[in-house]
């Protein structure tokens, strides 16, 4: 932490880059006022009730990280400050409840699958529901969410196909939850490259949900518990979530002074989003033609670009299925707003934020917009479904790209 408050010199370079300064507007608002205001708290000189509006603001983006000429590496500070002083702070008995809600059921696939089920029940009478919970409720899709999948320990490529190696998968809850078609296609696209994907059958959450709420206890024990499920003889461990694969990278800060920091930043280096892996393979199978051109909007999750530096392989990677011209969203790669679960904790910030992306997304005409995280598929989906009932189709990378493989591309 130290080091982020001492580099910073208050240039004002981040100042742009940050989407909630944008938003609104004051200087305890910007990345160098939030590093102000966590070092003064950190000095006692700020209570932590003082300080909590502006840093209960902060996306958590990174946004500031690549805009900094000095090099701050905010990522350390916030998580960890949010981790030191969450024991001090005061909260509503409804925060304290939604909090509840949000740590005993989103990290765990099968509870939260259940709870957005009764939520989905519970929509026609959202005005009844207390008004802080019902952003949870106008996130969730409107269609039956699919069964959930469960995965052999091992899915091997056919006979046929010249081995490229071998991986193990995390599944992540959100989207076990909502999308496990993601997986589907993650394990489809692996296998067609020659990839073995194994499954560690005890893996659980990340822990990246509560690492970013300041439950530093839950996610040590989330980090551990992966530590042990995932095998070390294997080329990588894949994420398809970029929160959870930014989640993961944050393992030595999780576990910083702690007896696994050096597992943790073993499991941190072999870690891969799945669109990393895939340019790395000697080889990638050739993709059919879809038989017709298609324009993609490639929206650049946070914790994808900024946490991990990801932004060029998932372009690539599109950009390698024959007539698809990928298009730039006109916003700098501004926050959709989702960022873990700040579209429930801070829903006008992060409702104005996802507007905003929608309306840029509509005037680029595309006939796909395509991400590398769920949390992000689901606020762009909340917001480009218009009032009529339409909206762009939404897609991860590798559902793209495995529709691609399957000759289904062209009647997306
Ligand atoms: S750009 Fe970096 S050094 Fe300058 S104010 Fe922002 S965080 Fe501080
Ligand atoms: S993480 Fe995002 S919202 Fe927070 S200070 Fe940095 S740019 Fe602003």
């Amino acid at each position: 932490m130290a080091d982020a408050v001492t580099k910073c010199v208050h240039c004002g370079f981040c100042l742009p880059a940050c989407p909630t300064y944008a938003e609104i507007g004051t200087e305890a608002d910007t990345p160098r006022g939030r590093i102000v205001i966590m070092k003064e708290v950190l000095e006692g000189s700020l209570s932590v009730a003082d300080a909590s509006p502006h840093v209960d603001a902060c996306l958590g983006c990174l946004a500031c990280e690549p805009a900094c000429p000095s090099g701050v590496p905010y990522r350390d500070l916030i998580s960890a400050y949010r981790a030191k002083t969450n024991p001090e702070r005061k909260r509503s008995l409804t925060d304290k409840i939604k909090r509840k809600v949000i740590s005993q059921t989103l990290p765990y696939p099968a509870r939260f699958q259940a709870a957005a089920r009764l939520g989905q029940l519970s929509k026609p009478l959202s005005g009844l529901v207390p008004p802080a919970f019902r952003p949870m409720l106008d996130l969730l899709p409107q269609e039956k969410l699919p069964r959930m999948v469960v995965y052999p320990p091992s899915v091997e490529p056919a006979p046929e196909t010249p081995r490229q190696g071998r991986v193990a998968l995390l599944l992540g809850c959100a989207q076990q939850a909502l999308d496990p078609d993601i997986n589907d296609a993650t394990i489809e696209v692996l296998n067609r490259n020659g990839v073995e994907v194994v499954i560690p059958p005890t893996q659980g959450c990340c822990g990246a949900l509560s690492w970013h709420i300041g439950e530093m206890g839950d996610a040590q024990k989330f980090a551990i518990n992966n530590l042990a499920a995932f095998p070390a003889d294997v080329d990588a461990v894949i994420t398809n979530a970029a929160g959870c694969g930014s989640g993961i990278h944050e393992y030595p800060l999780i576990l910083k002074g702690t007896s696994a920091e050096a597992a943790a930043q073993a499991m941190a280096e072999r870690t891969r989003d799945i669109s990393v892996h895939l340019g790395r393979l000697a080889e990638l199978a050739p993709i059919p033609d879809p038989g017709r051109p298609l324009r993609i909007a490639y929206h650049d999750a946070c914790h994808l670009a900024n946490a991990q530096g990801v932004r060029q392989p998932p372009r690539d990677l599109l950009r390698a299925i024959p007539q698809v011209e990928v298009v730039e969203i006109p916003d700098g790669g501004t926050c959709c707003g989702s960022a873990g679960t700040y579209n429930i904790d801070q829903p006008e910030i992060a409702a104005s934020l996802g507007r905003k992306k929608a309306e840029f997304i509509r005037e680029l005409n595309a006939d796909l917009v395509v991400s590398g995280n769920i949390g992000c598929l689901t606020q762009l989906r909340a917001h480009l479904a218009d009032d009529k009932g339409g909206t762009i189709p939404i897609r991860h990378t590798v559902q793209v790209l495995r529709d691609a493989y399957a000759g289904k591309l062209g009647s997306a």
